[in-house]
């Protein structure tokens, strides 16, 4: 009998935690899970589930005026419940959180519905109760929050990612402070639902440390779908008045909005967790600091997801989870490889990158190809939507590898998995050339790039 209440006891019911705790399970081991607030974390709650489900909605305009010209009478305009959206939206949040806590009791994980805080390397307080449970071992994967700048004067009239998913009516204008992933998903997402879209970026090009030619594109294509970019320039303080706030930027220009949205990055969750009092050491940050797989300097306490901030992306939490649960109970040691993640940005339009940007090429590689072509997608020669669709790739002259592929147009998530695939086999340019086209399609492109 071990003389602790578990093997494993996670904290954190995200992405991480529900994958680790469920396959621990799975390999035997007796396995607790504390949550604080909903099962699925960031990503289900509030993160990528209710931002897809956001972009979809915010497409729809488009589509109607694209019909158009493929011969349909669009002449009464649609209108846009956008409670309903909201309402519908969390009726399948609700639905996939209540799978993600059936999925961890099926696999014999006990789940308390609480804050959970280390008080020791091997105890836990659940502040539900108080009551102190000991585990073998503790994983840690409680996430991170979004930013806000605390010390601006009217930060308290700012909203984040969070709030945008329940507001009580679309706002007419809005501002969104952030030039990443975030911020300029949302600025689509609210342009495509109407709203008067700003966003405001503190340096001179958005998406900074994607591909140059991505980040000058999706700036053009932004703005071709009305959406107000403000290059180097922040917000330094916001008064409100009625319902209107007036932001004051670093410039001096002086604005006035409905809402002002804040995605400038998020921080680990680390605050009040009681690292300290298990010596559970983090990075100034207040990223937990882990090894590849995944252990803490304490060797019984693991952490995996956002709050290490590695790569902080959903599937890489779980993979991390997973890696961690096979090595410990399942006898099956492998670490997650962070060295090549397929990422997409649901931008619009989308964008679909991975590997080495042309910038980071350069600088490793002496002989470069770079393949790239831009055109408007078949769909669009009868609508006549002006919007491009952009593919890059970079080759290793010497090698003839694939370092990198950038893409810009519909579906380009979808594509960029396929890409990822060949990517992590080593495809070589020639094993695009020799691959037969499949037409006509824009990922045709990649393989007749000459
Ligand atoms: P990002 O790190 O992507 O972007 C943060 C942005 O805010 C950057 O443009 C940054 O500028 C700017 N910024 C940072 N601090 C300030 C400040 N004090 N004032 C003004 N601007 C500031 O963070 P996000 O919040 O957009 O997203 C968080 C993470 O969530 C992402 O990194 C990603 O890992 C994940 N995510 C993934 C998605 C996906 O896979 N599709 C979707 C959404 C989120 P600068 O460039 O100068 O640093």
């Amino acid at each position: 009998m071990s003389q602790y209440d578990y093997d494993l006891f996670v904290i954190g019911a995200g992405s991480g935690g529900v994958r680790a705790a469920r396959i621990a399970a799975q390999h035997g081991a007796r396995v607790a899970v504390a949550e604080e607030f909903r099962y699925g974390g960031t990503c289900v709650i509030r993160g990528c589930v209710p931002k897809k489900l956001f972009v979809y909605a915010s497409k729809f305009p488009k589509e109607f005026e694209d019909a158009a010209g493929y011969g349909w009478n669009v002449s009464e305009k649609p209108s846009f419940d956008f409670n309903a959206l909201v309402a519908a939206k969390d009726k399948e949040i609700e639905r996939l959180e209540g799978i993600y806590r059936r999925n961890l009791e099926k696999a014999g994980v006990e789940l308390h519905d609480t804050r959970a805080v280390l008080e020791g390397p091997h105890e836990v307080r659940l502040l539900a109760t108080g009551k102190v449970v000991t585990a073998e071992r503790i994983l840690i994967a409680v996430g991170a929050k979004a930013n806000i700048d605390p010390g601006l004067p009217g930060s308290e009239h700012v909203i984040t990612s969070n709030e945008a998913f329940h507001l009580d009516k679309l706002p007419k204008s809005i501002l969104i402070t952030g030039g990443g992933y975030i911020a300029v998903e949302f600025a689509g997402i609210f342009a495509g639902m109407g709203v008067d879209t700003t966003l405001m970026y503190r340096r001179e090009q958005i998406m900074r440390g994607f591909d140059d030619d991505l980040r000058a594109t999706l700036h053009q294509e932004m703005e071709k779908k009305g959406i107000k970019i403000i290059t180097q320039d922040t917000v330094t303080r916001i008064d409100k008045e009625g319902d209107e706030l007036h932001v004051t930027a670093k410039s001096g220009a002086q604005m006035t909005f409905d809402k002002v949205m804040f995605a400038i990055g998020r921080s680990p969750n680390t605050e009040g967790l009681g690292l300290e009092k298990a010596g559970v050491v983090m990075d100034a940050s207040g990223a937990i600091k882990v090894s590849a797989d995944s252990q803490t300097n304490v060797p019984n306490i693991y952490a995996v997801g956002d709050v290490t901030n590695r790569a902080n992306l959903t599937p890489v939490a779980l993979r991390e989870g997973h890696a961690f649960a096979d090595s410990v109970y399942g006898k099956k040691e492998w670490v997650v490889d962070h060295s090549l993640i397929p990422t997409a940005v649901f931008s619009q339009p989308e964008i679909g990158t991975a590997g080495l940007t042309q910038a980071e090429a350069e600088q490793k590689y002496d002989n470069l190809d770079i393949y790239k072509a831009t055109f408007r997608p078949m769909k669009y020669t009868l609508s006549g939507r002006d919007e491009k669709t952009l593919l890059k790739m970079i080759v290793d002259a010497d090698t003839d590898k694939i370092l990198g592929v950038h893409i810009m147009g519909p579906e380009s998530g979808e594509l960029i998995q396929m890409i990822g695939v060949t990517m992590v086999m080593g495809a070589t340019k020639a094993d695009y050339d020799r691959t037969i086209a499949v037409h006509p399609t824009s990922a045709e492109e990649l393989v007749t790039m000459r």
